[in-house]
């Protein structure tokens, strides 16, 4: 949300959104210092609910060192120290999104560092993998690496951006698998259903991309119309964009939205 404006928000309620989770990430820029990033998490833990709560939307958030910052040693090792203190944070659910952005040696080392730290503080995990032709390479070092870790229960782990050729490995391996939708790029709507039909709805929930590029929250919406297009009565929808989510962020006992 740190890249949308209020519209999103109003449109979000009005579509029955009751509640959002922001991972930690890109803020549009490469920021300069620990310091950029502490007022960062500030913001995702102190103004974002606030601004939520106006729609009736419940905000949560992830803390970590983003993939895609990652690559500088000094300054991720700097941000991990400031992590811990905004784990306690109300609306914090876990560290993420962690993960690899171009599979880079660097990238590998401070997402072993922030696995070790989830585990050192029970989190729960969000991982993001790396998109187009790196991805499967990406999601299986991934998965790898949360196994090597070996104090990791892959269920309290989300690996999100999964598509036709990762989401088989990311639920056989028992993980959550997320699938975060574009308008017409990466995971569409009709892909998504796709990846539904074919592989089930267990573990799989769906979420919207709402970044600095082409995004629209209103895709999780949309798969709800093309999921009844294609035949499916409600309860599909409802399992993948409202009860899978309530059972994996369940697990955190910040997470106060519970079953109608
Ligand atoms: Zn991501």
């Amino acid at each position: 949300m740190v890249s949308r404006t209020t519209d999103d928000y109003q449109r979000m309620a009005e579509a029955g959104c009751v509640a959002i989770t922001e991972p930690a990430f890109w803020a549009g820029y490469d920021r300069s210092s620990a310091q950029g990033f502490y007022d960062y998490f500030r913001l995702l833990t102190g103004f974002e609910p606030k601004r939520a709560a106006q729609y009736g939307i419940e905000h949560y958030t992830w803390i970590c060192m983003n993939p895609k910052e990652a690559e500088d040693l000094a300054l991720a090792r700097d941000v991990i120290e400031i992590i811990p203190e905004f784990l306690d944070e109300d609306n914090v659910l876990g560290v993420g999104e962690i993960g690899l952005n171009k599979n880079t040696r660097n990238e590998l080392t401070i997402l072993e560092e922030q696995i070790a730290l989830a585990a050192e503080h029970e989190q729960l995990i969000l991982v993001h993998t790396p998109h187009l032709e790196d991805k499967r390479k990406g999601t299986r070092i991934t998965i790898d690496a949360i196994k090597r870790n070996g104090k990791i229960d892959p269920g309290r782990v989300l690996i999100d951006h999964v598509e036709e050729h990762t989401v088989g490995m990311v639920l056989d391996e028992g993980f959550w698998a997320g699938m975060t939708l574009y308008p017409n790029s990466k995971c569409t709507v009709q892909r998504a259903v796709d990846i539904i039909e074919t592989y089930g709805n267990e573990r799989l929930w769906v979420n919207s991309a709402g970044d600095w590029g082409h995004s629209d929250p209103m895709t999780v919406p949309r798969t709800g119309i093309e999921l009844k297009r294609r035949g499916h009565g409600p309860e599909l929808f409802d399992k993948i964009s409202f009860r899978n989510p309530l059972t994996f962020l369940g697990q955190c006992a910040k997470f106060k939205v519970r079953d109608a």
